[in-house]
């Protein structure tokens, strides 16, 4: 792109010698000629001239274009419109020019033809200051000027900060306004490329914004928009603005624009054009698995009773669980659970369950999902979505055992906890490890498994009376702070608990 750059201080033209020493280090490391591309300000006409002027004494073939994309001033001065972020086309397309190989006087003409079918204007919602300095101007907050320079000075007009859209649209009116002497004639059907250039402190985020505004603006107009670069390209200071560029594209200012350059700042743009291109894909319409009807079956019933008994447990549980929630959370643990039971009594009412176990555990899932809210809610959708699959198409003990082992281990992977970081974890591993003899123990002992995983929850949930946290909110508490059990593992012990008696087992609640 740039074979060298000559920098004079802060928002001030560089001397003479400095652009001097650079051309002939160019000239000494064997360039054929020159190009100086000079942004059009009075100091930089007059150092810039006045180094070409001593080069070219010295045999040096030196040849300058001055570059003036300056859209805000309707009636420019003597001094004409000034240079701005448009020179970064330029600077490309002379690029791609010169490493083609083309004579200087070439390179010259077809620069100075690209340069007319430039333009800039700038915005901003600050100043900016030099180093050291007090701010170059006083903008209030709520106010955004237009039509700025790169220096810090001010721009042609103050207005109240508006949403994106419109200032995008105000900008490119303002460009394109054929009163104005420093227009950009752009009509309809017209190739442009546009360059949205961050002025040094708008976020990704925010440029963004403006970058996706600008293109839809101009294709408002039915102008095709074949190249968009936005970014830091050319900025000033800390300034919070953005200006925006641009230039009429045929195919040939295309093929130079699109030319590969090794220029680490240059952006890796996509050859193809952008207006046409599909921004967005319709997301695939998603059924809740619990809005599915699925064939009851012989468990139907008996899945039915427990998980009404689960609901009353936790809707009893209710101020207990944000009580105890409060002293170690945020004190909402008994109104997720509450809303899970609510949300599940509903999808209740006038159902038959569907036969299959891992059926109902999915649709328990997606219930869970959409109405629990807070950590639980994701934590038992993971456990129940993992614990469905093996319980689809197989209802056996030993299928159970593997459906809560899964539904647990997946908790951990993505929970981050393990049995001892004081969760629900303490009281559902221990439960799990228990059931985990349903693979092996007869069918009739299947009551007396549960019975001991219920005991295995209590006695754990009772433990994390004396843990700290090591995970959830409650590890942000002082552990000298938590004294009582975690709601969480109290839920699970009393949701055991509650199945234990739906099945017809287990002691009356104490
Ligand atoms: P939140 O913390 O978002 O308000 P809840 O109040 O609904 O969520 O649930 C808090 C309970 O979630 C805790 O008591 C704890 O048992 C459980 N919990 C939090 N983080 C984890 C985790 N990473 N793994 C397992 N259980 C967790
Ligand atoms: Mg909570």
């Amino acid at each position: 792109m740039l074979s060298g750059a000559v920098a004079g201080g802060v928002f001030a033209s560089p001397p003479p010698a400095s652009i001097l020493a650079a051309i002939l280090s160019l000239w000494q490391g064997g360039a054929a000629g020159v190009l100086l591309v000079v942004k059009n300000y009075t100091g930089d006409r007059l150092n810039f001239g006045l180094a070409a002027e001593q080069a070219r004494c010295q045999g040096v073939p030196v040849n300058m274009v001055i570059v003036a994309d300056d859209c805000a001033f309707n009636q420019p001065s003597k001094a004409g419109r000034r240079g701005l972020c448009g020179t970064v086309f330029v600077h490309k397309l002379a690029g791609a020019m010169a490493e083609e190989g083309l004579p200087l006087e070439t390179i010259v003409s077809r620069v100075n033809e690209a340069a007319k079918d430039i333009g800039t204007l700038g915005v901003s919602l600050s100043p900016c200051s030099v180093p050291g300095s007090l701010p170059s101007f006083q903008l209030p907050p709520g106010e955004m000027e237009l039509g700025l320079g790169i220096h810090g000075e001010p721009g042609i007009k103050r207005s109240k900060v508006a949403p994106a859209d419109e200032v995008v649209k105000t900008m490119i009116d303002h460009m394109s306004d054929p009163s104005s002497q420093s227009h950009l004639a752009i009509k309809s059907g017209d190739h442009v490329v546009l360059c949205v250039n961050n002025l040094g402190a708008l976020s990704c985020l925010e440029m963004a914004v403006v970058t996706k505004a600008a293109i839809s603006c101009l294709e408002d107009r039915a102008i095709v928009v074949a190249r968009v670069m936005s970014g830091s390209f050319m900025t000033s200071l800390e300034m919070a603005g953005m200006s925006l560029s641009v230039m009429k594209a045929d195919k040939e200012i295309l093929r130079l624009f699109d030319a590969k350059t090794s220029a680490p700042a240059w952006p890796n743009l996509s050859c193809e054009p952008v207006s046409g291109r599909k921004w967005s894909v319709e997301p695939p319409q998603l059924i809740a698995s619990h809005e599915i009807t699925h064939r009851p079956g012989p468990l139907s019933d008996v899945m039915q009773k427990a998980l009404q008994g689960v609901c009353e447990a936790l809707l009893q549980l209710q101020e207990e669980l944000n009580m105890l929630d409060r002293a170690a959370g945020d004190g909402d643990c008994g109104n997720t659970h509450a809303c899970a039971a609510k949300a599940i009594q509903e999808w209740l009412q006038g159902r038959k369950l569907p036969g299959c176990p891992g059926q109902l555990m999915t649709a328990l899932a997606s219930l869970v999902q959409e109405k629990m809210g807070g950590s639980s809610g994701a934590l038992y959708s993971i456990f129940l979505t993992a614990a469905a699959l093996p319980l689809l198409g197989q209802d056996d003990p030993a299928a159970w055992a593997t459906a809560v082992h899964a539904g647990t281990e997946a908790m951990k992977r993505y929970g981050g906890a393990e049995p001892g970081d004081r969760t629900m974890l303490d009281a559902l591993c221990p439960a799990v490890e228990e059931l985990q003899r349903l693979s092996s123990s007869p069918p009739t002992g299947a009551m007396a498994v549960l019975q001991a995983a219920v005991e295995r929850a209590k006695a754990g949930a009772d433990s994390t009376r004396s843990l700290s946290a090591k995970a959830g909110r409650a590890s942000y508490i002082a552990s000298e702070h938590l004294t009582q059990p975690d709601p969480g593992a109290v839920a699970v012990a009393a949701i055991l608990q509650a199945v234990l008696e739906a099945l017809g087992g287990g002691l009356a609640p104490e």
